[in-house]
């Protein structure tokens, strides 16, 4: 086991790429849990995906896709028929507005295209850094870190950083990982925290990250007990 004394950053980068190929081992079919087949579909999904389960939005997006397969169609979009086709997923009148809006921003700025930019995704209705990150990494090829709850929570547990804001979380771990992984270590860590580490008990006595983490015992150490904690998943 390893302890939670302070480590050099060079310790800290060799244990966190040691950590990153243990959980490439763990999940060799890592992916983004996300239906799409563009990357307006991905931008739409993510969204959506505010405050519900990628499983719930691949419930919805069939329908939401074949009515609105452009920028445009959500830009000319009947509100109260956008707002029932995404009802299930929460938040629906503020997602709508988000939808609408993102439609009107592509076609004004964009030509009804996703632009390929973080600088330019942030700047659209209801993209912040995380879901631009999504869409880059994912339907671009653009490495990106996508911070969200998992991924926040495993990086402090694994003492990567000890910050709860997103933006630094992802400046700190950018110092850890090289670039080239930090889509598919975004995906490792977000499966990893759905199926073991979870944010309540996690399952530290069934967890193949024991003996490099330094936060084993946050949750139940015996197998028996924390093999039961363990969700085996798809999420999607
Ligand atoms: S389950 Fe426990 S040992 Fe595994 S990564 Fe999470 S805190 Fe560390």
């Amino acid at each position: 086991m390893v302890t939670a004394e302070p480590v050099s950053h060079t310790a800290l980068v060799r244990r966190a790429r040691r950590i990153n190929r243990e959980l490439a081992l763990l999940y060799p079919d890592a992916h983004c849990e996300l239906d799409f087949k563009s990357p307006l579909e991905l931008l739409v999904a993510t969204i959506l995906s505010a405050q519900t389960t990628d499983k719930r939005v691949n419930m919805v997006t069939p329908t939401l896709f074949a009515r609105y397969p452009t920028a445009a169609d959500y830009a000319a979009a009947d509100r109260d028929e956008l707002e029932k086709i995404i009802q299930s997923t929460g938040f629906y009148h503020a997602k709508a507005n988000s939808l609408m809006g993102l439609g009107q921003a592509l076609c004004e700025r964009y030509g009804g295209e996703v632009p390929p930019r973080l600088k330019d995704l942030v700047t659209l209705p209801g993209v912040g850094r995380k879901t631009a990150n999504v869409v880059l990494g994912n339907a671009f090829g653009v490495p990106g870190l996508t911070v969200d709850t998992n991924f926040g929570r495993l990086a402090r547990r694994f003492g990567w950083t000890t910050s709860l804001d997103p933006e630094k979380v992802e400046a700190e771990v950018a110092t850890l990982i090289p670039r080239k992984e930090w889509t598919i270590l975004s995906h490792r860590l977000i499966w990893h925290g759905r199926r073991v580490c979870h944010s309540r008990r996690p399952a530290c006595g069934a967890c193949a990250l024991a003996r490099l983490c330094p936060s084993f015992g946050e949750g139940p150490t015996d197998p028996v007990v924390a093999a039961k904690l363990v969700k085996p998943g798809p999420f999607s």
